[in-house]
């Protein structure tokens, strides 16, 4: 376990060494857009709604059960994203479960 926890912190450190040396040379990061999309954990249904703290509440039901979706290009589906818990484990964005690949915020590429 302790191996398991220093690699991360390796892992990490090393990203944040490369992107310090980055930095300079990269265009600046893009705007967030105001607005995410997000998936109802009961219906499953897909709304746009302006970025705030989740679970958010679902306009149609009232009920804290929308969670930020996270598209994959690969399944051309979206995700939702996974629980803050699992969040912590993960040092880099979340991955796509099917494809190991980073998901992304918008359908666009
Ligand atoms: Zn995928």
């Amino acid at each position: 376990m302790r191996y398991v926890i220093l690699a991360v912190v390796a892992a990490a450190l090393g990203a944040g060494v490369w992107w310090y040396l980055r930095g300079p040379d990269l265009p600046p990061p893009p705007v967030l857009p105001a607005e995410v999309t997000y998936i109802c954990r009961e219906s499953g249904e897909l709304l746009r709604l302006p970025r705030q703290p989740t679970p958010a509440v679902n306009p149609r039901t009232g009920r804290a059960t929308l969670v930020q979706a996270l598209w994959c290009a690969a399944c051309q589906r979206w995700y939702p994203e996974p629980p803050p818990q699992a969040r912590e484990r993960m040092p880099a964005a979340p991955l796509c479960p099917r494809h190991g690949t980073a998901l992304q915020e918008t359908a666009e590429p």
